[in-house]
Formats: structure tokens, sequence, C-alpha cells
């Protein structure tokens, strides 16, 4: 090793001590140190490039560092960032109203976090539930999915069914019920004149890119207007072009009540978040009911406002379709007594591995290839939309390799 190299490894390793040194140990990065990154390459602090296969779980559809979405970041920084809702700001109107024409949905309520986002649809389903559906003062009840993601908050963590994201967090939040993800018949036995809202995500992401069977949410949307629940979409992760269209819902031809986004909602330079709704719902609120000090703030609705024309003027849910399906057809060419199953939707695809996903994300990473395991035995690849077929390609050979080097 030269000098050089080993003064670089040496930095790695320092910045990579530091870390574990004075960081709360939640989480279990690779030891990848990123410096900086555009469109789907990322590079660490040695200059070697990586092709992102995460996109900070779909944060950065639009590709890293956009350079519309940064310049709007830039000038809106250079006006004004925070207002807070004590008083109105140009920038929250025309997210609105942006909202409204590209979605349909008639009101939005603007937070910083997903979790935030998903907290803020089950306290507006409660309050919905309390004054239109004359639920007893208390007693509204949310039917959710097991193998759910929605956050990491008390309550998203209290009808978790990993018990890892609740062990040592008890007491919890009550008012959630259970059932299996995709069964219409189970959701229907598990309604009572109490229920108020059913929280689910379309495919769900952290479980391992699981999708229910064909006509399960056409089902669920029928049972939940015949019983006057609201159907609650977490499109957090799965929503702003990352199956192949806008929403993951428009694959089966149906309307949420509310929608929960977030994520890419800002192309990766800043949290925004919101849930969308009908007037009838949103009207639960009166002023002072609720409220984030920098939620519906100018810079983070400006960036949101470029962030979404990027979405729609580069065509990233089509790009992601024709993409997606290119890509799973030549990962179910790969044949491997390590594979269980390819599945995916659009550019959201889960290499199900018989074993455990970590040592071929390390080694993915060597190659030059950045993807992050989830649930132990699954290799999640959902890069930014923005990628071009030759560097799927060039990220087809590098698992090809891995694959057939580690079985
Ligand atoms: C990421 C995610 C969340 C939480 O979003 P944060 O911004 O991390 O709070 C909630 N639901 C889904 C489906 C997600 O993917």
């Amino acid at each position: 090793m030269t000098p050089q190299q080993l003064d670089k490894l040496t930095r790695t390793q320092e910045l990579v001590d530091l870390e574990n040194r004075y960081g709360a140990n939640n989480y279990h990065p690779l030891d990848v140190v990123i410096e900086r990154a555009e469109g789907v390459w990322v590079y660490d602090i040695d200059g070697k490039r990586y092709l992102d296969c995460l996109a900070a779980y779909s944060a950065v559809n639009q590709g890293h560092c956009h350079p519309r979405i940064l310049q709007t970041l830039k000038d809106q920084a250079a006006k004004v960032t925070l207002t807070s809702r004590a008083f109105r700001n140009e920038q929250l109107p025309l997210l609105y109203r942006d909202l409204h024409d590209l979605t349909g949905f008639d009101a939005a309520l603007p937070m910083n976090s997903g979790a935030e986002a998903v907290e803020t649809a089950i306290k507006t389903a409660r309050k919905w539930g309390y004054k239109h559906r004359g639920i007893p003062e208390n007693q509204a009840e949310v039917i959710v999915c097991a193998g759910n993601f929605h956050g990491r908050t008390i309550s998203a963590v209290s009808f978790s069914s990993d018990p890892q994201y609740r062990d040592g967090f008890g007491p919890f939040t009550p008012g959630f019920k259970v059932i299996p993800f995709g069964d219409a018949k189970a959701l229907r036995e598990a309604i009572t004149s109490n229920t108020c809202a059913f929280l689910l995500e379309p495919i769900q992401g952290e479980a391992g890119i699981v999708i229910p069977p064909d006509g399960f949410l056409l089902e669920a949307a029928d049972i939940c207007r015949e019983a006057r629940v609201l159907l609650m979409l977490d499109e957090i992760q799965s929503g702003l072009g990352r199956t192949g269209k806008l929403f993951a819902y428009m694959h089966e031809g149906i309307t949420p009540d509310v929608l929960i986004i977030g994520k890419a909602l800002a192309g990766g330079f800043y949290p925004v978040s919101a849930v969308l709704a009908s007037r009838e719902i949103m009207g639960v609120y009166k002023p002072g009911d609720h409220g984030s000090t920098f939620g519906g703030n100018p810079l983070g609705c400006a960036v949101a406002r470029t962030a979404l024309r990027v979405i729609v003027e580069e065509k990233l849910s089509e790009r992601s379709a024709e993409l997606g399906s290119y890509f799973i057809e030549r990962l179910q060419s790969l044949h491997s007594p390590a594979i269980k199953e390819i599945r995916g939707r659009g550019l959201w695809i889960a290499i199900e591995l018989f074993r455990s996903a970590r040592p071929y994300c390390e080694a993915l990473m060597h190659e030059g290839l950045l993807c992050k395991e989830t649930h132990g035995t699954v290799i999640r690849l959902a890069p930014p939309l923005v990628i071009t077929k030759p560097e799927i390609d060039w990220a087809f050979d590098r698992i090809a390799d891995v694959i057939s080097l580690m079985q």
C-alpha cells in the first residue's frame, strides 16, 4: 500500500470512528463515506464513485443534487426561509395549488418528516371519526397491516409488528388493530362501529417490497366505502413515481380518502411531507388544533414545487415503469440457488435471497453499487428514477458478478 492509499484508509476509518464514538448507534451503515453526489452517482471521500441503488429510501427519485431544485433552494434561501404559520408566506399557497392540480385532492396539510405526516393523518382520522361518524370519545380505532412501516414515533411503533422497533419503547399508544397485509376478509372482520380508518402502504417497502394480491386495494377501497371507514394510504416511499405511476394506488384505479406523502416531495434537499384529503375530511381542523413550526415554510414549499415539476416534466413515473420492467426482466434471467424471488414494480425491485443479504450488499459496495439489505434477506434496488438504460446494464453486470461469485 502506498502512503497515499494508507492516508485515505486512515481518513475513512477516522470518520467511521468519530461517528461510532459520538453518535447514537441507531444505524449500521455500510462503511462508505460519501462526500458528494450527482444524479445516480455518489462519490466517497477518496473520489471513488458508486451507483446509488437506494436513493435515500426513495427521497431522491429526481437524482442527487438536481440542478433545477438546487437553483430553487439557493434562490429561495436568499429570500426568506421561515416565517412560521403565524404569518402567511408567498410559497405555501402555490404549493397547495400545485398539489391540488397534480393529485386532484382538495386540501393539504404540510409537515416535515414522513412520521409527522403519518401522525397527522391518524389525528385527522380520529377527529373525523368523532365529528362525522359519531364514534364515542376516545374509542376510535385505526386498522393497520402486519409488516407495516410508518415511521419511528411512539404511535407509529405502537402498531409496528417488528419487535425491534418496539422493544423498550412502551407504553404504547392504544387504538390500533393489526391485520395481515393483503387480506380483505381480515379487514372486513376487523372493522367495528368504532373503526375510523384503515392505514396501509399500497406496497410495503421496508418489509421488502411486498406486493399485495391483485385486486386487494380495490376490494379494500370498497369495504372502506361501505363501512364509512377512511382509506389512508402511506405513499411516502411508494409515491411520486417510484412504482411506475405517480402513486401506487393508480395501478388499481382507486383513490384513497387520505394520502400521505413525503421523501421525494422535496427531492432530497429538504424534509417536506404532507397529508392530502378532501375538504370534508380536512375540514375537521380549526385554528390551533394542530401545527408545526417548520411545516409549510417557504423554503420547503419552493423546493417541493420544483421537485414536483421535475417529476412531471422529466416523465419520471414513465421512466420508472419502462426501465423498471427492463431491469426486472434482466434480473429474472439470473439463475442462482441463492435467489428465492425477484419481484418489483417500476424501479422498486427486491432480490429475495435464501440467506442474509448483508454480505451481498457489502460485496456490491466494493463493486461500486450501493444498496441496502432490508429485513435480512432482501436486496432492495431503488435507484434515482433518472437512471439510464446503460447505467442499469452496468448495475446488472455488477449484481450478476456478485451473485455468481458468492453462491
Ligand atoms: C420513510 C417512511 C416513513 C417515515 O418517514 P420519515 O421521513 O423517515 O419520518 C413513513 N412511511 C413510509 C412508508 C416510509 O417509507
